[in-house]
C-alpha cells in the first residue's frame, strides 16, 4: 500500500501518519522530518535546506526527490509506506510516478486533509515540537506535562522557526499556489479521497481508516 497524505501545514497529516504507522507496518516518510534531521546533523544539505525552510519556501524539487528515491529503497518500505509532506509540487508528483513505475509500483490512495486557513493559523502558531523526536504539542490543546520538556524523550520542546506567524502566512500561500494543484492531478487519476480535517484527532482518525477501507 503506497499512500500519500496531502494537506496544508497544520492539517494534522503528520499526526495521522504517525498513528497509522504505529498500527501497520508502513513507515511514515516525512520530507520535513528528514530535512530537519539533516539540519540537526549540520550536513551541507541541511544547511542549504534551512535557508528555504526558515522563510516558508519549498526546498528545491531535486533535493527532496533525491531523498525520497533513496529512502523508498530501504527494506522497511517493502510492504508499503505513507508519504507525508511529499509530493508538494507537480514536478515532484510526476517524478514520484516515474520512480515508482520503474519498480512496477504506483500510488494507491491519496488522502486529502481539508481545512480552512483560518483554523490553521491558530493550530500552527500554538504548535510546539520536540527538538529531538519530533513529537508535536500545542500550547492550549495538548501541552507537554512539564512545560518545555518532551513527555516522550525528555528533550527540549521548541517552536519551529517556520511556525512563527509571519512565516505561517507564507507557507499557506505556497501551499495554495504549488501544492493544491496536486488535488486535481490525483483526482484525475481516480486516487483522491477527501476528508474533513477540522474535527477532533479521533474523528479524523476514523475518516482516514474509512478513506483507506481498513479497520
Ligand atoms: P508542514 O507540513 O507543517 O509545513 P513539514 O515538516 O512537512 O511541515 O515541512 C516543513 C518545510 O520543509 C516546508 O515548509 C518546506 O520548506 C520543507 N519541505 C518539506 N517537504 C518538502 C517537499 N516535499 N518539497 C519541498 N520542500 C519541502
Ligand atoms: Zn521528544
Amino acid at each position: 500500500m503506497i499512500l500519500i497524505f496531502l494537506g496544508p501545514p497544520g492539517s494534522g497529516k503528520g499526526t495521522q501518519a504517525k498513528r497509522l504507522m504505529s498500527h501497520r507496518s508502513w513507515p511514515q516518510l516525512s520530507t520535513g522530518d528528514m530535512l530537519r534531521a539533516s539540519i540537526s546533523k549540520g550536513s551541507a544539505l541541511g544547511m542549504e535546506a534551512k535557508k528555504y525552510m526558515d522563510q516558508g519556501h519549498l526546498v528545491p524539487d531535486l533535493v527532496v526527490v533525491g531523498m525520497i528515491a533513496e529512502r523508498i529503497q530501504e527494506p522497511d518500505c517493502r510492504s508499503g509506506f505513507i508519504l507525508d509532506g511529499f509530493p508538494r509540487t507537480l514536478p515532484q508528483a510526476k517524478s514520484l510516478d516515474v520512480m515508482l513505475a520503474a519498480r512496477n509500483l504506483s500510488v494507491d490512495v491519496v488522502v486529502e486533509f481539508q481545512i480552512k486557513d483560518s483554523e490553521l493559523l491558530g493550530r500552527l502558531s500554538g504548535r510546539r515540537t520536540c527538538s529531538k523526536c519530533g513529537t508535536l504539542y500545542h500550547i492550549h490543546t495538548s501541552p507537554p506535562q512539564v512545560s518545555g520538556i518532551c513527555d516522550v524523550c525528555g528533550s527540549d520542546v521548541i517552536q519551529r522557526a517556520d511556525d512563527q506567524e509571519s512565516v505561517i502566512q507564507k507557507r499557506l500561500k505556497v501551499y495554495h499556489e504549488l501544492t493544491a494543484p496536486l488535488v486535481r492531478f490525483y483526482s484525475e487519476q481516480g486516487k483522491l479521497r477527501a476528508i474533513d480535517a477540522s474535527v477532533s484527532m479521533a474523528a479524523v482518525d476514523v475518516s482516514v481508516h474509512d478513506a483507506l477501507g481498513i479497520a
